[in-house]
Order: structure tokens, then sequence, then C-alpha cells
């Protein structure tokens, strides 16, 4: 599903952020540990394809990900790739079910209304689907980012610190929906996070 080998990134005026080698299966599910700083969100962004790596190897499927041009690649994304970012990216002008139906229309899919209301529902906020985001709390929108992610059955799923922003509740039904959702929909994991509250659950570690 993934290989990452010899990876490494440098920022304009940053250091050297070395990524130890890593191999992802199919299905599996794993954390994404480090403190602060440690480059998650960076090696997050390389695995989505949404930031070239200065060296080193990244393969999704066996596909290079930094040969493909730049449409392929947005398509590629848009398929394989469901992504939940820190703080939900979602469209303000549109409302829950609009901004999944994007998310087909970005990937070059056919919109599938029967998914799309599976998912809500899968993830009990199909009441919210003609809302639009300012009308929701963090838990919610946290929900609708990962209905989002969820909609093109993407091979992997990946979150940037799902929970940073939640209480103790929420983050635990937040982590539940991940894992369980990757399971059902037969995607790989990966959660970033450096909060405790989340390293329990998993038995995966890749640490930075
Ligand atoms: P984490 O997600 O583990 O907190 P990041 O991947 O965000 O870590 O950051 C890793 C390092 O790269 C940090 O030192 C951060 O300041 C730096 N960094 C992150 N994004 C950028 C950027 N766009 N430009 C320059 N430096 C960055
Ligand atoms: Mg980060």
């Amino acid at each position: 599903m993934i290989n990452i080998q010899s990876l490494t990134h440098v920022y304009e005026k940053g250091r050297k952020i070395n990524f130890p080698d890593w191999e992802v299966a199919d299905m599996e599910q794993w954390l994404l540990l480090g403190a602060s700083g440690s480059g998650k969100s960076t090696l997050l962004n390389i695995i989505s394809g949404l930031l070239k790596p200065t060296e080193g190897q990244i393969l999704i499927n066996n596909t290079e990900l930094y040969e493909l041009s730049a449409k392929r690649m947005d398509r590629f994304r848009g398929k394989h790739i469901g992504i939940v970012f820190q703080r939900p990216h979602l469209i303000r002008s549109l409302d829950v079910l609009d901004n999944l139906e994007l998310a087909a229309v970005m990937a070059g899919l056919k919109i599938d209304h029967e998914r799309n209301l599976a998912v809500l529902n899968d993830l009990g906020i199909a009441d919210l689907a003609r809302k639009y985001p300012d009308q929701l709390s963090q838990g919610q929108l946290q929900r609708v980012s990962v209905a989002r992610a969820l909609v093109n059955r993407p091979d992997l799923l990946v979150a940037d610190e799902p929970t940073s922003s939640l209480d103790d509740e929420n983050a635990a039904q937040v982590i539940q929906m991940l894992t369980s959702q990757a399971k059902e929909n037969g995607a790989a994991l990966i959660i970033a996070t450096h909060d405790q509250r989340v390293s329990e659950h998993f038995t995966k570690t890749y640490l930075l």
C-alpha cells in the first residue's frame, strides 16, 4: 500500500527532516507519533501527494507518487486517499451534502448520492445533510470531514491530529469512527497525533 524509502525533507531555511523507512500493508492501522515539530504533518502531506519530498522514494499502490503529472496526481489522490485535516477544510458556501459531492467531482468520479447518504448515516449525521459548515459544532465538523474523506472509497485514510480540538468524549468517538470506518471501507489508516488519549487504541506505531 505505502512504501517509503530514504525519505527526507528540507523546508527553505529549515533543518533536514529524516523519515525512517516505512511499509504499510493494505488495511493496516497505524499511529504516527512524534513531538510537535517533528514532521508528522510534513510526512502526511508527502504521503497525500501535497508536498514533494526533497529526497527519497514514496510508492502508493506501487505508483511512484511524485512521477505523476499534477493533473493525474489530483485524480490519484481523489480516488485513493481520504484526508482528514487538523482543522476541517469544508467549503462554507456549500452544505454538507454538496461538500461531499464536490469531493467526487474533484476526483473525476460520478456523484453517488446513495453512497453519500449512507456514509452520513454510518457516522450518525444524516440529519446534517442540508446544514452549512457555520451551523455545526467542532465535533460535527470533524464527523463531516471524516465523511468527506470516505465518500470516494479511498484505499488509504489519513488523519492529521484529528482529536486535538475535541474534548475527551468527542476525541474517543472520532478515533472509534476512523478505525471502524477504515475497516468497513477496506482502507488502511494513518493517524498522526501527539495526543496521549489516542495511543492506547493502536498497536502499530511509527515514531518520528
Ligand atoms: P508536526 O506536524 O510533527 O508538528 P510539521 O511537519 O508541521 O511537524 O513541522 C516539521 C518542521 O518543519 C517544524 O520545524 C516546522 O516548523 C517546519 N515547517 C513546517 N511547515 C513548514 C513550512 N511550510 N515552511 C517552513 N518550515 C515548515
Ligand atoms: Mg502537525
